[in-house]
């Protein structure tokens, strides 16, 4: 790792004043090369960013370290019945939150899923929604593929087991890497930040993230000189269940294979009024099947229904030559997802429960 300068920041303005470049920005070009931007990055935890400078693949001249700035620690329940989440808070205190998994099951499932332990009690909130992707070719110095500025995407010959089912052929087929990105989207997150000039905005967590056809060098909008400071949770609807699930290799330490989350809003004897359900490891952004919301809403859910659901959410899937396991995949966890959310209710209709339960699906 080369030698680099560090900076406490002493408040969200002085952060964003002094931050040159985003990670991504950071990234363009092969290492070593001379002509690469002399970089002043924000660090929060710094798991990933770390992680990028000993590999050789950032070289920032300095780092201006916020994990100390106050105002965006914690989770706060907003007077509404929203949650107003700090981008420091990590996602162990996320996932031990007790009025997000009563509320917003998902995302506290999502968060106590995510990495190992003692990576969850380090990583922020933040840095988890902005960490760059796992392409094992984007994370290798010797590959200058089309995200670092290149002009060969080597997965699509390449070994793309864990590469994007759908939204992949645009010149990049990576999978967003973010495990909270995917309930945080199902339950209509908005982010929150701070420009250079002062200015506050929000936006909703579906549109922030970037897909290849829009732009292959970044994952997100947000430039240089954008400091997120919180994401925002809605009050959830009356009857909300929500829930999440994923598929991995490995029991920690691990991303997911394939993810799912589902937000339902349920009426009388089974009856979803309002469905949303967001696919992780899928494509390049957390990626919402409204085809399946389609076939869930207004309908009095079932097994049946749900594998319908799960068929809808596939059918335009586009899998690479090594990845075409994650479409029965996430068939299963689809059903899944829909069954543990409805399940979670106090009385869960008897449509779903004569299914008799989900033991053996995968
Ligand atoms: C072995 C292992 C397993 C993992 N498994 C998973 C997993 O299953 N699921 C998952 O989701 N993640 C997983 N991770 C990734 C990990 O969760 C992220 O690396 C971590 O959350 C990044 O957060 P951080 O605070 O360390 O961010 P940093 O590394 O400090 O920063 C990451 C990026 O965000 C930018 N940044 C940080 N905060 C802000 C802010 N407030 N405003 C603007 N820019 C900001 C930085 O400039 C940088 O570009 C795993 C990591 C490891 C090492
Ligand atoms: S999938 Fe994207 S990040 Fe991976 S090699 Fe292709 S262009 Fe690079």
């Amino acid at each position: 790792m080369d030698a680099f300068e560090w900076k406490r920041a002493t408040s969200v303005q002085d952060a964003t004043s002094r931050a040159t470049h985003t990670t991504a920005e950071a990234m363009l070009g092969m290492p070593g090369d001379r002509a690469k931007p002399q970089a002043t990055l924000v660090k929060a935890a710094g798991v990933d960013l770390l992680d990028l400078m000993k590999d050789g693949l950032v070289s920032p001249r300095r780092l201006i370290d916020i994990s100390g700035l106050s105002a965006l620690q914690g989770i706060r329940e907003d007077g509404d019945g929203g949650f107003t989440i700090g981008a420091l808070t990590t996602l162990a205190q996320i996932a031990a939150h007790p009025g997000l998994q009563q509320h917003c099951a998902a995302l506290a499932e999502a968060a106590a899923l995510a990495a190992s332990p003692q990576i969850r009690n380090r990583a922020t909130l933040a840095g988890n929604l902005l960490q760059r992707p796992r392409c094992w070719y984007l994370r290798s110095a010797a590959h200058h593929c089309v995200r670092k500025g290149g002009e060969h995407c080597f997965a699509y010959a390449g070994d793309n087991r864990y590469h994007a089912i759908v939204a992949n052929q645009d010149g990049c087929a990576i999978v967003h890497p973010s495990t909270p990105a995917t309930a945080l989207q199902a339950l209509q997150a908005q982010v929150e930040w701070v420009q250079g000039n002062g200015e506050r905005r929000i936006a909703p967590l579906e549109g922030f993230f970037v897909l290849p056809s829009q732009d292959p060098h970044r994952e997100h909008v947000l430039g240089a000189d954008a400091l997120i400071t919180a994401i925002k949770l809605p009050a959830p609807r009356p009857s909300t269940c929500s829930a999440y699930v994923q598929f991995s290799e490995r029991a920690s330490f691990d991303w997911p294979l394939a993810a799912v989350a589902a937000v339902l809003v349920m009426g009388d004897g089974g009856a979803c009024l309002q469905a949303r359900i967001v696919l992780g490891a899928a494509a390049p952004v957390a990626w919402r099947v409204p085809q399946a919301e389609a076939i869930l809403e207004g309908a009095t859910l079932s097994h049946d229904r749900a594998k319908a659901a799960a068929d809808a959410a596939l059918a335009t899937a586009t899998p690479l030559s090594g990845n075409a396991y994650k479409i029965p995949l996430f068939r299963a966890l689809i059903v899944r997802a829909i069954h543990k959310a409805v399940g979670s209710q106090t009385r869960a209709p008897a449509s779903m429960a004569a299914a008799g339960g989900t033991a053996g699906w995968l």
